[in-house]
């Protein structure tokens, strides 16, 4: 009988009391791993009994020792760094390489996370009126959720509790439940870190778990990461209930690739970002936008995205792994088929992959379509696969104005040698994250993750200062000090007058 993955809730593992589970499965196998409990509405009030009575005595822990359990957390989970890696592969599918970049991005937010007592200064100004002085604290709020998605089980997860937890808050992390073992491994080290009970409860789930923390008027704000339905629906609920909510959601990025950019580059990038991670990533480059000349470059890239096969995550021949399960392989392939049906030319066609070992595995070959239009399906929907689908404009203001029609704006690049090309391109576009000749521009995350448009509800992004500000208030101070009241009796019972 598979394991059965425990519960996290006020510094205990123990298995929850319902009788809802769902499997955890292998991608490219089918193998069952675990089975993952739907947590009872008593194991959810348990969770946040947890998490608020640990407030009341995290928040009064110096910042400086807040920072310095994290220092500890960072170390353990760089040494379980590969052990991570593995479990992460397993249950998620990517390769080996792929899990360790997750574990690592995670690992550099707790290291940020290290940095909370200079992060959490607030602003003074001397004499905002005569003998008065202005100044502010920042503050922790209380109790907040966190819901992640499946494709980054390390990084997403971590992006959220280090932050919320080190600025003084509590947490309730409800991870995927496609691949819910990478965080229950990630909460095991945080136990083993002593941190005070109640700080990190983990609770497993879907819609109703979630609608509990969104709901709940002690929960002080949830981040989500997840897709466009979902996250629409944690946005107007989570608000709706007067919460602070950031909600990351879907995307379309695309690539410009200019004429006079480096072609092999060109080539090599657009495989990796397109294929890489089965596309499963939310910074995936999904469409490539060909200007001018470089239109003639596509055979080539057929040619070069034809060579990458998928495979196991322990196969180091694979290009990438399956997609998360067969429905999503299901929807992917439907998506290719339409884009067919309506006009688009494929290229390099991946349905119906067949692994030569693996039979049962949810893989899809790398495919190309071109001569894809914005009224397409394939164009307007995420498709969240290994697919790359080719546009041409006649100049960069064209290539600009597609993008900046599209409905998401996640991440998006351009290849060019020129500086003024890539000058205008940062300046102009309205997309969140830019890369100039960097394929996939994720930030690290002393900046912050910033989706803009229909990739991301809210008004405060991921990590960095900003997610400081999501997890905490600003108590503003203004003081009027009678310098002439102060009674100086002695250094040992001095006394200080305040009116
Ligand atoms: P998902 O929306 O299916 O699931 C995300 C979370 O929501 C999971 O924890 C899941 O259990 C929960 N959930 C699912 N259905 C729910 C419902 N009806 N009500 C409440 N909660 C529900 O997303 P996914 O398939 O796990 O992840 C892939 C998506 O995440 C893609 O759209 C991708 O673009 C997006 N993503 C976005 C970013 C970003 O930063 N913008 C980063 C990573 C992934």
């Amino acid at each position: 009988m598979a394991t059965k993955i425990p519960l996290y809730i006020n510094g205990e593992f123990f298995q929850s009391k319902t009788t809802e589970f769902k499997n955890v499965v292998n991608p490219a196998t089918q193998e069952v791993l675990a089975e993952v409990p739907f947590a009872t509405p008593a194991e959810m009030k348990a969770a946040l009994d947890a998490a608020k009575t640990a407030f009341k005595i995290w928040k009064e822990v110096p910042t400086p020792e807040r920072a310095r359990m994290f220092l500890k957390y960072q170390a353990l989970v760089k040494q379980h760094h590969d052990e991570i890696a593995t479990i992460l592969s397993k249950e998620n599918g990517k390769t080996f390489a792929d899990a360790q970049g997750d574990v690592w991005r995670g690992i550099e937010v707790i290291e940020h996370a290290c940095n909370i007592p200079s992060l959490m200064m607030g602003e003074t100004v001397e004499n905002v009126a005569r003998k008065i002085d202005g100044y502010s604290y920042i503050q922790p709020m209380g109790v907040f959720a966190g819901i992640t998605p499946f494709n980054f089980p390390a990084m997403i997860p971590l992006w959220m509790f280090p932050m919320a937890i080190a600025c003084g808050n509590t947490f309730i992390l409800k991870p995927s439940e496609q691949d819910p073992m990478t965080p229950m491994r990630l909460a095991e080290l945080f136990h083993e870190a002593g941190f005070p009970k109640g700080l990190l409860n983990v609770v497993h789930g879907g819609k109703e778990q979630v609608d509990f923390l969104l709901t709940n008027p002690d929960i002080k704000g949830v981040s989500f990461v997840g897709s466009v339905p979902v996250g629409q629906h944690v946005y107007r609920t989570g608000t709706e209930h007067l919460k602070r909510v950031q909600s990351f959601v879907g995307a379309k990025n695309h690539m410009i690739v200019m004429p006079d950019s480096n072609k092999s580059q060109v080539i090599n990038n657009l495989v990796g970002a397109s294929c890489g991670a089965a596309g499963q990533r939310c910074m995936a480059i999904s469409t490539v936008v060909f200007v001018g000349e470089s239109q003639k470059w596509l055979p080539e890239l057929r040619e070069a995205m034809s060579k990458v096969r998928p495979g196991a995550w322990d196969d180091p021949e694979a290009g990438y792994g399956p997609v998360i399960n067969p429905a999503a392989k299901a929807r992917i392939e439907n998506f290719i088929s339409t884009a067919e049906k309506e006009g688009a030319k494929l290229l390099l066609d991946g349905r119906g992959y067949k692994h030569p070992t693996l039979s049962k595995g949810n893989f899809i070959g790398p495919t190309l379509i071109s001569d894809v239009t914005p009224e397409m399906t394939v164009y307007k929907e995420e498709i969240f696969g290994p697919v790359l689908l080719t546009m041409n404009a006649a100049s960069l203001d064209e290539g600009i104005a597609i993008i900046n029609k599209n409905e998401f704006g996640n991440g998006t690049s351009i290849f060019t040698s020129s500086g003024a090309a890539a000058r205008k391109f940062q300046h102009e576009i309205e997309v969140g994250q830019v890369g100039i000749n960097i394929p996939i521009p994720v930030p690290l995350p002393f900046f912050s993750f910033t989706g803009w448009r229909g990739s991301f509800y809210g008004d405060q992004h991921a990590y960095g200062k900003q997610a400081v500000r999501f997890y905490t208030e600003t108590k503003t101070v203004t003081a009027r000090w009678f310098e002439d009241d102060i009674q100086h009796t002695g250094p040992a019972n001095m006394t200080i007058r305040l009116s």
